[in-house]
């Protein structure tokens, strides 16, 4: 029997298709949306339509943006010879945030995992590699998540770079072990990164 229309029911699946969002909540976020005000709901629509259309990878670190160059390669304020590794755009955002961070990054977009069957080749290494080959690079951090994916991506990039003579270190594990760098403080992030070891 169906409970709802079939409308109804429809974007409650779509909601609940999303991470983080289970078929209660989607179910909530359903009812919500069809009691708001329907130019409201075009607004949101469109807003997600907008973004999907217009954000690209940054031509060079790839992370996503709306121009060629994202803020932090477009800026000669910071230091394009320190390059920081993170897994995702989100990561960048943690520590961009802290406001302490002056080098520019490189964003992988997943991590090596056997287990899932995700290779060196599906994340942007060849891309980080080509960096390394065509810019002026001192310092290569890895700031990949502490889990057995990051450690495994962190492993697997020191050795592609060690031959090139690029310094390559670690954020310190002070990082809780699988935990989201998005989700840990500030401070926690800037101790990560004072304490930096050499790979
Ligand atoms: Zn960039």
């Amino acid at each position: 029997m169906e409970l709802y229309s079939g409308s109804v029911n429809k974007l409650i699946d779509e909601l609940a298709a999303l991470p983080g969002i289970g078929e209660k909540s989607a179910g909530r976020l359903a009812f919500y949306l069809i009691g708001m005000p329907k130019g409201k709901v075009e607004r949101l629509a469109n807003t997600m339509i907008e973004a999907r259309e217009k954000v690209r990878y940054c031509s060079r670190c790839f992370t996503l943006t709306d121009k060629e160059l994202c803020p932090v390669c477009g800026s000669d304020k910071r230091d394009h010879s320190t390059i920081m590794v993170v897994e995702n755009s989100r990561d960048l955002a943690a520590y961009e945030k802290t406001g302490k961070y002056s080098g520019v990054y490189h964003v992988l977009h997943g991590a090596i995992s056997p287990m899932l069957g995700i290779g060196p080749g599906d994340i942007k290494l060849k891309e980080l590699m080509e960096r390394l080959q065509t810019e002026e690079v001192g310092e290569v951090i890895i700031a990949t998540n502490s889990s057995l994916e990051g450690e495994t991506t962190a492993m697997y990039i020191s050795k592609l770079i060690k031959p090139t003579g690029i310094r390559v270190t670690r954020i310190a594990s002070g990082v809780p072990v699988g935990g989201d760098l998005e989700c840990i403080d500030e401070v926690t992030l800037l101790r990560a990164l004072e304490g930096r070891t050499e790979l």
